[in-house]
């Protein structure tokens, strides 16, 4: 039952984690007491279920939102304060609809955010468990890795590897160092890298070209190394020009 759900909220493009997947199963499937059956039910109440146990928004959230600072697109995290009205006031009470969020970031003070534009940050994240998913490439003596927190001091092996799903970056960590905050910390390197590297992503933004100039020309090969160690900031025009040069280059040498 609980598969079926979640795989029928997967074909629909919702992510599972951000549902009450108990609530759906008893509205949609159990009405009047009894089990209804998977195909019985109809899509009205498919829908008026699923709508009703989408996951609210909750004071102390940990929440991400886009902010454009000087120029360059931002993904900040941090917790939801309170609610606030449209026209900015606060709530009295608890907010049955409530308008916008009012975002204590980590990094950047603090938002008002409408919440059509605020996303639970668990969802920016990518978990994975399985012992051989984390420590699949482990170069060193030890053939495992550590958790990035605490095993630098204790061999502590990671449990879990937690992916940033936009940019692909990953930190191993064991279940007592994974929580929310330090998932989003390595949201915020991915950050830190965009405004570390703000030059050179408008000097690519602004002559793509750059990145495919000659082979041993100085400054073409530092655009070519910064693209190869920070791939997920390369802007898309030179990102989509770098692939087809390093294609041309691959078909000279075979
Ligand atoms: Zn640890």
């Amino acid at each position: 039952m609980r598969e079926v759900i979640i795989k029928t909220l997967e074909m629909e493009g919702r992510n599972p984690s951000g549902y009450n997947i108990a609530g759906i199963a008893r509205d949609a499937f159990y009405s009047r007491g009894s089990f209804s059956g998977f195909g019985a039910h109809d899509e009205a109440t498919w829908r008026k279920a699923v709508e009703q146990h989408k996951k609210r928004h909750a004071v102390g959230d940990m929440v991400r939102v886009v902010l454009e600072v000087d120029g360059l697109t931002e993904h900040h995290y941090g917790r939801i304060a309170h609610f606030r009205k449209a026209n900015g006031g606060g709530y009295r009470g608890t907010p049955v609809k409530p308008h916008s969020a009012y975002v204590e970031l980590v990094e950047h003070g603090a938002r008002t955010v409408p919440l059509a534009e605020v996303t639970r940050a668990e969802d920016d994240f990518e978990i994975f468990t399985d012992y051989s998913d984390v420590h699949r490439g482990a170069m060193n003596g030890d053939g495992y890795f550590r958790c990035r927190d605490c095993g630098g001091n204790t061999y502590k092996g990671a449990q879990v590897k937690v992916v940033h799903k936009a940019s692909g970056q990953c930190v191993r960590l064991c279940n007592g160092c994974d929580d929310i905050d330090r998932r989003v910390r390595l949201g915020h390197s991915v950050m830190w890298d965009g405004r570390t590297s703000r030059t050179t992503i408008f000097e690519l933004r602004e002559n793509p070209a750059l990145i495919t100039g000659p082979v041993d020309d100085y400054e073409a090969d530092m655009y070519r190394q910064w693209a190869d160690v920070l791939p997920y900031l390369v802007p898309a025009e030179a990102a989509e020009l770098y692939k087809k040069w390093r294609q041309e280059r691959h078909m000279i040498s075979v």
